[in-house]
């Protein structure tokens, strides 16, 4: 089943909104196996809107149109997708009713051009607004289905949830289940790169993103049934896990954070942190989690060298002679902290965060990340390219993969 979905508003042209709705609607058809091959974003113009159906009726088997079911003159969907189908308006009687009791409910009068909400193309199946005047419809032409929900997100997510999804997902023959595993550590290219013989499979699919830092690759099977389907997910995993092994932190909607929440959590032992050019990110992130108290007694945010000492005593011939931004520091940090707070594991970062501040021997984006944990010490060395939120993310990132190493 080809899909493509028809957005109508010239608001969307003049970049006064994103549109979510089409994004909205293609995530959930990717979970039913309908592709959405194309997406297109047309004004409030009947003219260009039927050139956008003449293309879609040729290549989709099925057209979503979001946007223009308003009472207003600009808002032509309905009228123009009939025109093009050569339908005619029909009334609906309960849509009237509907539209009527919704304008008597709220004590406004209803105007004659609400009514043109209530009529629809010959044959419609009627997709009622609960929240809205404007209800949508689906009919069928020429073994095409087309689809018509209004644009305002509030109104098309429980419209499409409620009635559109069940009915394609009911059209749908095939089972689609779908895994993600995400990646720390390694870039997108490499990754790409170690798992190129997958990436060229069609079923399963395996497709690569970036995001913040972290290498996502979902894994997406299309069987007859659901036990056939999870079984090829697990093949491929496995041959990822091969290759991959240790970079891999978690799936699907694991966070590092939740990761590194879970398995202290698990083993009853609890974490500090010091954090110097994260400026608290790191205590943040994990604070994020409900119930991270089990886990998190307190942390320090050491910003300056007068802070390093004052509160973590940090001592000044270490900052004096090797500079904040240095092996020795990162380590007094993470030890003494985790002397102080009495916790398990103390981990330390500090770093350059930019854009200023950088010299050749220590260049903006180098970061020292130190662990300490029983009576060892471990430290992270990381250059990180970028703007400062992306180094100080990669930095609070690269603290919690120490831990869950
Ligand atoms: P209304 O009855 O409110 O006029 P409508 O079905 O005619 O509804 P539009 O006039 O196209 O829809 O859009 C109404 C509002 O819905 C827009 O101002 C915008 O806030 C939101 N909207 C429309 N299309 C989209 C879209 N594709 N993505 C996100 N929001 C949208
Ligand atoms: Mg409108």
């Amino acid at each position: 089943m080809k899909s493509e979905i028809i957005s109508v508003g010239t608001e969307l042209l003049l970049g006064q909104i994103v549109n979510t709705n089409a994004k909205y609607i293609s995530l959930k058809l990717s979970t039913i196996g309908i592709d959405v091959f194309f997406q297109t974003n047309v004004g409030d113009n009947p003219k260009r809107l039927k050139e956008c159906l003449e293309i879609a009726v040729k290549r989709s088997d099925i057209i979503i149109l979001t946007g223009g079911l308003g009472p207003t003159m600009d808002d032509l969907t309905k009228e123009t997708v009939a025109e093009f189908f050569d339908l005619p308006l029909i009334e609906d009687t309960d849509s009237k009713l509907s539209i009527e009791n919704y304008f008597n409910k709220s004590n406004r009068k209803m105007t004659a051009n609400n009514y043109k909400q209530a009529l629809f193309p010959e044959g419609s199946k009627i997709l009622p607004n609960e929240i809205g005047t404007a209800p949508g419809c689906i009919f069928k032409k020429n073994s095409k289905i087309i689809i018509i929900l209004p644009g305002p997100p509030s109104e098309l997510i429980p419209m499409f949830d409620n009635y559109v999804y069940p009915y394609l997902k009911n059209m749908s023959d095939k089972i689609i289940v779908s895994k993600v595993i995400k990646i720390f550590g390694i870039g997108e290219s490499k990754v790409e790169d170690m798992v190129n013989d997958l990436l060229i499979s069609s079923n399963p699919t395996v497709a690569p993103l970036i995001s913040d830092g972290i290498v996502t690759l979902r894994i997406t099977a299309k069987s007859d049934n659901k036990e056939e389907a999870e079984n090829m997910i697990a093949k491929i995993e496995e041959k990822i896990k091969d290759v991959i092994g240790d970079y891999i932190f978690g799936s699907d909607d694991e966070t590092m954070e939740y990761v590194i929440f879970n398995l202290l959590r698990e083993r009853n032992l609890t974490l500090t942190t010091a954090e110097s050019c994260t400026g608290g990110l790191l205590s943040k992130m994990i604070t994020d989690i409900p119930g991270s108290s089990e886990i998190f007694k307190y942390g320090f945010v050491t910003y300056s060298n007068e802070a390093k000492h004052k509160m973590l005593g940090v001592s000044k011939q270490t900052l004096e002679k090797y500079g904040a931004v240095s092996i020795e520091t990162a380590k007094e940090m993470a030890v003494n902290a985790k002397e102080i707070a009495n916790a398990d594991y103390g981990v330390s970062i500090t770093g350059i965060a930019g854009p200023d501040g950088g010299t050749e021997k220590k260049p903006v984006g180098l970061v020292y990340i130190g662990l300490s944990y029983n009576n060892e010490f471990y430290v992270r060395k990381t250059l990180t390219m970028g703007v400062r939120q992306r180094i100080r993310l990669i930095s609070a990132l690269n603290a919690m993969d120490m831990i869950r190493r």
